[in-house]
């Protein structure tokens, strides 16, 4: 093997678009979370861990680009830019693509699976420098069971040298000068190919380029296919994994509100409409009460904030129901696996007074949380006249909240 070049710059293309459909999410797995972050940071910052490597290319949905890149920044070391590409019809597109988007000066061009987060720096600095020193190079695992050859009607047709066969993972990583035109061609003449160096090996069939070679993977590099890959990030893998500790994990989540009272608007507040010459302004309906507490659940999940996944630029939202945001960030909260244990509610206003409908806004909120009523706490209080909020012309609300999984 080649020392490595200190000065050797290393592109990694990463497909993210993957539907998730195995998980029954309908969500774009790479974006599930993992230890309370989504497996695509996870899989960024382990790429990052090699210091050649200065970019990370991320391939997906248009779509979903804005999320995959927010979502991967929390792993981008502050050294390592990221761009992103377009997916294509077929992973090979798509990695295509990826290599076009890379930056020219990059040697070696690596592609590495968007739902592979425990990837070890050991195994990255490994086919980075077999590449560097041969060409092309993937990491494998050993076959650890005897392989058969079996045919449609189920007939052996022959036991295959297990000395011979190894299962491929990913990264796999080549030199742009070798892969680029392999790639270019693969595209526009359609070979059919089941992993990403799998073009370089029929380039190299033909004679074309040297061989790929094969370096040790890592058993724990695994590709997140099915939920039992990832106990404890979705409810379908909670109920078929519990956690390893046999224990339950708790998150506290808060948050906060404040709207203008103005006269004029409706008076609405914990999904109840009260009957005041004032009411909050926003851009949605100003339920200031459902924001802190839409706020608190995806504080506490790991989630990005109400204004973030339902912005005020957004014609959508305008005049919103804020019962309907918050219903729609439950959702999501409750697909990372967590559980309502539950929430202590305070509004701050020295109108409308809260007490006469105190049970009345709990059960309406335990109503959109589809939770009981005892999980629900509200309490109203005054700023004895001081300031705004004590002329009437602001209403605060708070939110603490604890979520539970497992
Ligand atoms: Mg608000």
């Amino acid at each position: 093997m080649h020392a490595p070049s200190r000065s050797l710059r290393v592109s990694a293309i990463v497909p993210a678009a993957g539907s998730g459909t195995r998980f029954g999410a309908g969500r774009n797995k790479t974006l599930l979370l993992l230890e309370g972050e989504p497996l695509i940071a996870h899989v960024v910052r382990a790429l990052g861990a090699d210091p050649r490597v200065v970019e990370i290319v991320l391939v997906g949905k248009a779509a979903e680009r804005e999320e995959l890149l927010r979502a991967a920044t929390r792993g981008c070391a502050p050294r390592v830019a990221l761009r992103w590409a377009a997916g294509g019809a077929e992973r090979r597109d798509s990695v295509r693509n990826g290599l076009e988007a890379a930056d020219p000066t990059s040697e070696i061009l690596l592609v590495h699976d968007g739902a592979r987060p425990f990837l070890s720096a050991e195994v990255l600095a490994r086919v980075i420098d077999a590449a560097v020193a041969q060409g092309a190079a993937l990491c494998t695992l050993p076959a650890v069971d005897t392989v058969k050859r079996v045919d449609a009607a189920g007939r052996v047709l022959a036991t295959l040298d297990r000395r011979e066969i190894h299962l491929a993972q990913t990264p796999q990583a080549f030199r742009r000068e070798l892969g680029l035109p392999a790639y270019r061609r693969a595209c526009e003449e359609g070979w059919p190919t089941t992993d990403d160096v799998h073009v370089l090996e029929l380039a190299a069939a033909s004679g074309a380029l040297p061989s790929v070679v094969a370096v040790p993977g890592d058993p724990r590099n695994r590709k997140i296919t099915v939920p039992a890959d990832l106990p404890t990030a979705h409810p379908e893998a909670r109920a078929m994994n519990p956690p390893a500790t046999g224990g339950p994990s708790f998150r506290v989540g808060s948050g906060f509100d404040l709207h203008r009272m103005v006269e004029g608007r409706p008076c609405i507040l914990g999904g109840v409409r009260f009957e005041h010459d004032r009411g909050p302004l926003g851009h949605s309906d100003g339920d200031a009460l459902l924001h802190a507490l839409t706020d608190a659940l995806l504080g506490a999940a790991g989630l990005d904030d109400l204004g973030t996944f339902f912005p005020d630029s957004d014609p959508r939202w305008k005049g919103a129901d804020s019962a309907a945001l918050l219903r729609e960030a439950w959702t999501r909260v409750r697909e990372q696996g967590y559980t309502l244990e539950n929430c202590d509610l305070v509004v701050i206003a020295e109108k409308p007074k809260l007490a006469p409908r105190r049970a009345e806004l709990r059960a309406r909120i335990a109503a959109l949380l589809e939770v009981e009523i005892e999980r629900v706490n509200l309490k109203g209080k005054t700023a004895e006249k001081l300031g705004p909020i004590g002329a009437g012309e602001a209403i605060v609300a708070q939110a603490t909240v604890l979520l539970r999984r497992g």
